[in-house]
């Protein structure tokens, strides 16, 4: 799955346009933030997004922007629902009494204080009562199936090389901090962030009930043996390649691949005895795992369990947990300064628990069907335009052509919201313990991924809640998915002209598209299988070309010292590419024979650009610059802006500016 952007998924993101009531239209190019005095040529991020550059960040933001704007406005649209189902509930059973309860368990402070670390209890018991390895496997099972991640991941996913079907696949994981580098990464910088995460979880062992001696040594255990499945892992960049981490294992030879007791942790999470195979994406991993089950004492991996037992439960316990889990993943890690309000932190995680129940309701008032016939004719344009960009594609025989073409053909879009609703009649939600009802809606997420083994795929479930403001493609089903809270002013505003919606959603609907036929999605064929479908010279000449992108992104500094990693980042770099070229050409063609006329004194092909760029205009704080460029595969957005204009010739025609020096290497590849 690829997002558009890590910063803008709703459990992240949230303020102040919901206080304050909107005084001028939202527009797609709005002329306040431009900075007249910025050259469009040498910086157009600083033209196009200068004057909106010198806006202070919200406290509770680590970063703040369009994006946020726009969650923002959804949020007042989810609090007004949320609040309402609080206050009328509903007959037992219903849509409204389930969100209302969910709601008002959590926005029931005090009795989330009276009732302290209780609703983990069960889990410490399970914990405290292991003994052995088998113990600990089965352990890791529940702790998975109640939503909570420790030792390791597991999942239902599509199998990447026969797409019809589900298959249970196993990932490394089990770290407590973003990922593998903050604990191997050397200097003063990822010491720092190190002791602060020991640090962190020293007061949340002692939040617990823990002697201050104890959760110090506590803490050291934790860290030490993640740091020894940090070391088991895989870097970010080798988790790129799906071929490399694609090892399919029949359920019998996974004991001779790692010597774990497999079958404890599939009674646990009752994995049905017809299931014949398993993915194993790191096998390393699991080697390593099983060396540590083996070697460190039960003592440790209890001590393990517990910390990422209340690491999970954290933002859902009382004040003085959730005030030191932001202290830590908010403020060190990120850079925010004040918790978001509660109000804000609960619709997350009804929007998590309850999410296609809330988007059955968020849908009625915030998308119409006009904006979504609107949405499908420009994802027409757009494959019309990828349609000729690939014909004409000069370095493409015409064998891969043919089945590039049928790649786009097939290709399906998903707009708004689903055509089926998931249905949550079975998951039981009180007013009595809010943890409690985030982990039965956790257990209940897990069974009914458990249920899609045995069954083909399902071709109709989203993957995003219709509130989200985000998009995907998804390579194994072929398909792009555009959320109702995506489609928003200012990215889409069905009363908008063609240059303001087509620049805005440059980023979203060209983007994902490009996805399809990035360095990843381009290894799967048009059914979605994970296969060969290019021919070499093909995809050796694919591969230059990347090359160059990669060299053009390793080169952008974000910070002093801080460069963008081009390889991270080279899918989402060439879907950035080539997004904004295809919905140049989408522009084009759906404007066809139209009299275009300069608005606000902006050409048709200025407004295209400026939309584009305004789209990204975001303030980041250097806290959460840094996690981005470390565990993130998107660019910092300055360089979503800039890399794509850099060697456009359409956009340099429409600001006038000079072309680039002879013999630089071309890094479109669409
Ligand atoms: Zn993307």
């Amino acid at each position: 799955m690829k997002i558009r952007s890590a910063f803008t998924v709703l459990a992240l993101a949230a303020s102040l346009v919901a206080r304050v009531p909107a005084t001028r239209p939202i527009l797609g190019v709005d002329p306040i933030h431009i900075e007249a005095s910025a050259s469009p040529c040498r910086d157009f991020y600083g033209y196009a997004n200068g004057a909106f550059d010198r806006k202070p960040i919200p406290g509770e933001y680590a970063s703040y922007g369009v994006n946020q704007e726009i969650d923002e406005r959804n949020f007042a649209v989810l609090k007004g629902i949320l609040e309402t189902a609080a206050r009328k509930g509903g007959p037992k059973g219903s849509l409204t009494r389930r969100v209302g309860d969910f709601y008002a368990a959590g926005m029931d402070e005090a009795r989330i204080e009276k009732a302290g670390v209780r609703p983990l209890a069960p889990l410490f018991a399970a914990i405290q009562a292991l003994k052995t390895p088998t113990d600990l496997m089965a352990v890791l099972g529940r702790l998975h199936a109640t939503g909570i991640p420790a030792g390791f991941g597991f999942g239902i996913q599509v199998d990447d090389k026969d797409s019809s079907a589900m298959i249970a696949s196993f990932t490394q994981g089990g770290l407590g901090l973003p990922e593998r580098d903050y604990y191997l990464r050397p200097g003063q910088d990822a010491d720092g962030i190190r002791q602060a995460y020991e640090g962190h979880v020293v007061r949340i062992f002692a939040l617990a009930g823990d002697s201050a001696d104890s959760a110090k040594a506590q803490a050291r255990t934790v860290m030490t043996l993640e740091t020894k499945l940090a070391e088991a892992s895989r870097t970010l960049v080798a988790l790129r390649d799906p071929e490399a981490n694609y090892h399919k294992v029949a359920r019998a030879d996974l004991p001779a691949l790692a010597s774990l007791d497999w079958n404890a942790y599939f009674a646990a999470v009752a994995l049905p005895p017809g299931e014949s195979h398993v993915l194993v994406g790191q096998p390393e991993f699991y080697k390593a795992l099983a060396g540590l089950m083996a070697a460190e004492p039960m003592a440790a991996w209890q001590v393990y369990l517990r910390w990422h037992a209340l690491r999970s439960a954290a933002p859902h316990l009382g004040a003085a947990f959730v005030d030191e889990n932001f202290a830590f993943y908010g403020k060190t890690l990120s850079g925010a300064t004040e918790l978001r309000p509660r109000w804000k932190r609960i619709l997350a995680a009804a929007d998590r628990a309850l999410g296609e129940d809330l988007g059955q309701l968020f849908v009625k008032t915030a998308f119409s069907p006009a904006a979504k016939a609107r949405a499908l004719e420009m994802v027409h344009f757009h494959k019309e335009a990828m349609r000729a960009r690939i014909l004409a594609a000069d370095w493409m025989g015409q064998a891969t052509k043919a089945q590039a073409i049928r790649k786009l053909d097939t290709m399906r879009s998903k707009v708004g919201y689903p055509d089926r609703w998931r249905d949550y009649r079975s998951l039981a939600v009180s007013r009595r313990s809010h943890a409690l009802n985030v982990q039965a809606a956790a257990a209940f997420d897990f069974k009914r991924r458990m249920a899609k083994l045995g069954r083909p795929a399902d071709r109709d479930e989203w993957h995003m809640t219709p509130q989200t403001n985000n998009a995907y493609y998804d390579p194994s089903m072929n398909e792009m998915c555009f959320p109702a809270g995506i489609l928003q002013p200012p990215f889409f505003d069905e009363k908008a002209d063609d240059a303001a919606n087509y620049g805005a959603l440059a980023s979203t609907i060209g983007h994902e598209l490009t996805h399809g036929f990035d360095d990843q999605g381009r290894q799967y064929d048009w059914q979605g299988n994970l296969k060969a479908w290019w021919t070499s010279e093909d995809a050796q000449r694919f591969e230059a070309r990347a090359h160059h992108i990669v060299k053009q992104y390793d080169a952008f500094e974000v910070l002093p010292g801080l460069r963008i990693n081009g390889k991270l980042t080279l899918g989402e770099n060439i879907a950035d590419i080539g997004g904004l070229r295809i919905s140049f050409e989408a522009f084009k063609l759906a404007t066809q024979g139209k009299d275009l006329k300069p608005i606000g004194g902006f050409t048709p092909e200025q407004r295209f650009f400026i939309a584009f760029a305004q789209g990204w205009r975001t303030n980041q704080r250097p806290e959460a610059l840094r996690l981005q460029v470390a565990s993130d595969v998107h660019a910092p957005v300055r360089w979503r802006v800039l890399g794509p204009v850099a060697d456009f010739p359409e956009f340099r025609k429409a600001f006038g500016c000079e072309p680039p020096p002879a013999g630089q290497s071309p890094t479109a590849i669409w």
